[in-house]
């Protein structure tokens, strides 16, 4: 090996993650070659075989081209942690099934690689894409170890002749769920290890998606029996996935309008919607709802102190707390960076909404933090809330809503924050004045003059 290949090889970014990851990663790539190359001979191939090969890579470049525009998009639109779903399984999946392993291998690779080079190239760092090809690679091998071992002829559609027998059907089935979970079970270990804190929740979190696999999957068995019979027709398959792949763009957008990603809470303006059809069912039906603003206090100090990461999580566990504390999905919005809002329908009084903020105040306190440095430490956070209770009148708006609980959330903070004050709907004062017919102090959790929220505590 010559200096300068060794120094190129030396620079690789692989060598720079953990080690846990770096030995998954070494395992999973050996495995995929030594078991690819072992599956490789198992089957001659013939030229009807390339030219189905032929047909598949075709189809599998052509949908490709159609749909990177989209599939780059939705490859950008989700979290670094959640594995991606690319709807081009169905190409490979057919493959797997009509054709000899080595030119199934073979899809595999040329359909990994067309995904790489016209969809992802911006993001992709390359041991990223080495091991994302050798886990769909080892999954594809699983599915044709089960599919030559249960199936009445493979490769290929049974007898040449439809409708395909129940047993078989059942191990094309058991073949993908297998494909499925290797590849989705290796990526997943291998983002957990390498994202340590992120929770199992955040991790599944766009479970639903893998839904597209299961479509791919059904229209891959579905090709494969149409490259056998009627290969003109999989172009309907291919119109098929480009409407797929559109729709599922458009949904992942309006997930991202309604859903705060780093929350999972209702975003500002899907909790203004929310908030405003709620107001204007109080004024109907001439009930009473509450709303309350929660500021974390001394955010900025948590952040300098212990880094944003740590920050993002604090504001994940507030969250938390939060939905636990009110079950409707959109009734607690994440306002802005460390601001929350909350909506509190048919609350009944005044007293109900200031029970409500109490316990969320109370909530928040409790919340416990391991910083980062690995220490004994832990970390306690804070916050202040602002709260009006609205009773139903013709004229209040929601914006004046959210003025008269800012300014009440802007006296909680004047007066020693980790506290709750309260004003009712249209008396909203200058912090200094009057607070209103429900304004609440709370002397213990007030702070006791010392601003210092963010506190460390030795666990000994
Ligand atoms: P106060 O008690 O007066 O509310 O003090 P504060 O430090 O919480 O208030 P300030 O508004 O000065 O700072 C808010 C901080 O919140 C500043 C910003 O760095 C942080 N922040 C905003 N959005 C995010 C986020 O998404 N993640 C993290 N980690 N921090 C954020
Ligand atoms: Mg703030
Ligand atoms: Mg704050």
């Amino acid at each position: 090996m010559t200096r300068r290949t060794w120094q190129w090889c030396r620079g690789w970014a692989l060598w720079r993650v953990p080690k846990s990851v770096l030995v998954l990663i070494l395992v999973v790539n050996s495995l995929a070659v030594v078991v690819t190359a072992g599956t490789a001979f198992l089957v001659r191939i013939d030229v009807e075989d390339l030219a189905r090969f032929g047909i598949l890579a075709g189809f599998a470049w052509a949908s490709i081209e159609l749909t990177r525009h989209i599939e780059r998009r939705r490859s950008f639109a989700h979290q670094a942690y959640v594995a991606h779903v690319d709807p081009t399984n169905v190409w490979f999946f057919a493959g797997v099934i009509v054709l000899p392993p080595a030119l199934a291998s073979a899809l595999v690779l040329v359909t990994a690689l067309l995904m790489w080079y016209r969809v992802k190239e911006r993001k992709a760092v390359p041991y990223r894409r080495v091991y994302s090809g050798a886990t769909t690679l080892l999954g594809a091998q699983t599915a044709i170890l089960i599919l030559s071992a249960g199936m009445s002829a493979y490769p290929g559609i049974p007898s040449e002749s439809l409708p395909v027998s129940l047993v078989d059907v059942g191990v094309i089935v058991l073949a993908a769920v297998f494909c499925w979970a290797v590849n989705f079970g290796l990526v997943l270990a291998a983002l957990a290890l390498y994202n340590p804190t992120v929770r199992a929740s955040d991790l599944f979190e766009n479970f639903n998606e893998q839904l597209v696999d299961a479509a791919a999957f059904g229209l891959g068995f579905v090709s494969a029996i149409l490259v056998v019979h009627q290969p003109l027709a999989l172009l309907g398959v291919m119109i098929a996935m480009v409407v797929f792949g559109r729709s599922l763009l458009v949904s992942q957008y309006e997930h991202a309008a309604r859903i705060d990603s780093k929350t999972g809470l209702a975003t500002a303006g899907r909790w203004h919607d929310f908030a405003a059809e709620m107001l204007s069912r109080a004024r109907h039906h001439q009930t009473n709802l509450g709303l309350l603003i929660v500021d974390l206090d001394h955010f900025k100090s948590l952040n300098d102190t212990y880094g944003h990461s740590f920050g993002d999580d604090a504001l994940k566990s507030v969250a938390e707390e939060l939905r636990s504390e009110v079950r409707e999905l959109d009734a607690c919005g994440r306002w802005g960076g460390e601001e929350f809002t909350v909506l509190v329908s048919d609350v009944g009084s005044a007293q109900n909404v200031h029970r409500v903020a109490e316990r969320i105040r109370l909530r928040i306190q409790s919340i416990v933090l391991q910083p980062p440095d690995q220490t004994d430490e832990t970390v306690t956070i804070s916050a202040s809330l602002g709260g009006v209770f609205y009773v139903p009148d013709e004229t209040t708006t929601l914006d004046e809503l959210l003025l008269a609980a800012d300014s009440a959330l802007y006296e909680a903070k004047n007066d020693g924050r980790n506290t709750v004050r309260m004003t009712t709907a249209g008396t909203a004062q200058p912090p200094a004045d009057d607070r209103g017919p429900v304004s609440t102090t709370d002397s213990e959790s007030g702070d006791d003059a010392d601003t210092e929220t963010v506190r460390r505590q030795d666990s000994e």
